[in-house]
């Protein structure tokens, strides 16, 4: 009897463990080793659109029209396998003062992947990145948002920043197909030092699209000025600095 007991404990324990794990992978704003920012914690009245995929062919200067217009700069989270398909539209974003980030190559879940397809996965990206001519900044932010153990740790052993969100409009929004409500779940939940993420670039993604222009504008409207990854993490000099 005792010993089935001391099993079914042991079994519960494996799997809370496992949940736990998988929890951890998701996490927003902690990983086990190196840099991960979710939010800037600041008094600024400062957020960072954050726009991941592609580049596409078919979306790109749609929504370069739109931050233009709003004379907004984005980062871009771009996969390698896109970029080194279409490194014009890499270009144009880059031409157009945006910032870009590195996405993967392939865009998989990268939480249990091995050191060495990791490291493959983000090197060849940097290297079609830079091939379009793009000299900026390079953050990184996971597939899926997915990470655990080896993807942290070779991001912190290469000086990389993990880049996430604390607001997802498409995950959390009431309606996620209705622009309408992408947006005003956006309007409403960016506070300072807000990273939000959109997702633009596929065909299927026409509900985000529509909702990035009212998104700006009702963020303009409550006093938000819109940043780049690299300007909001310049915020954090001071703080960082004390700790
Ligand atoms: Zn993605």
């Amino acid at each position: 009897m005792r010993r089935w007991i001391i099993l079914l404990a042991t079994m519960a324990g494996l799997v809370a463990g496992f949940l736990g794990v998988l929890e951890l992978s998701n996490a927003r704003g902690f990983q086990l080793f190196g840099d991960i920012v979710a939010r800037l914690d600041t008094d600024a009245p400062v957020v960072a659109l954050t726009l991941d995929d592609g580049p596409t062919p078919a979306y790109t200067q749609t929504v370069l029209d739109i931050l233009n217009e709003r004379d907004v700069k984005a980062t871009f989270f771009l996969t390698g396998r896109e970029s080194a398909e279409h490194p014009q539209q890499v270009q144009a974003i880059a031409a157009a003062g945006h910032e870009i980030g590195n996405h993967s190559w392939s865009h998989k879940r990268m939480a249990f992947m091995s050191p060495a397809s990791i490291a493959e996965e983000i090197e060849s990206t940097d290297v079609a990145i830079r091939k379009t001519g793009y000299a900026g900044p390079l953050h990184f932010r996971p597939p899926y948002g997915k990470k655990l153990v080896a993807l942290p740790w070779y991001l912190a052993q290469h000086g990389r920043t993990t880049i996430m969100w604390d607001v997802e409009p498409e995950a959390d929004a009431a309606d996620a197909a209705s622009p309408r409500s992408l947006a005003e779940y956006a309007i409403a939940n960016a506070t300072n030092g807000s990273i939000i993420i959109m997702h633009v670039m596929y065909e299927s993604r026409a509900s985000s699209r529509l909702a990035l222009p009212a998104i700006i504008d009702g963020l303009k409207a409550r006093g938000f000025k819109f940043v780049t990854v690299s300007q909001l993490l310049a915020g954090r000099q001071q703080s960082s600095a004390a700790d």
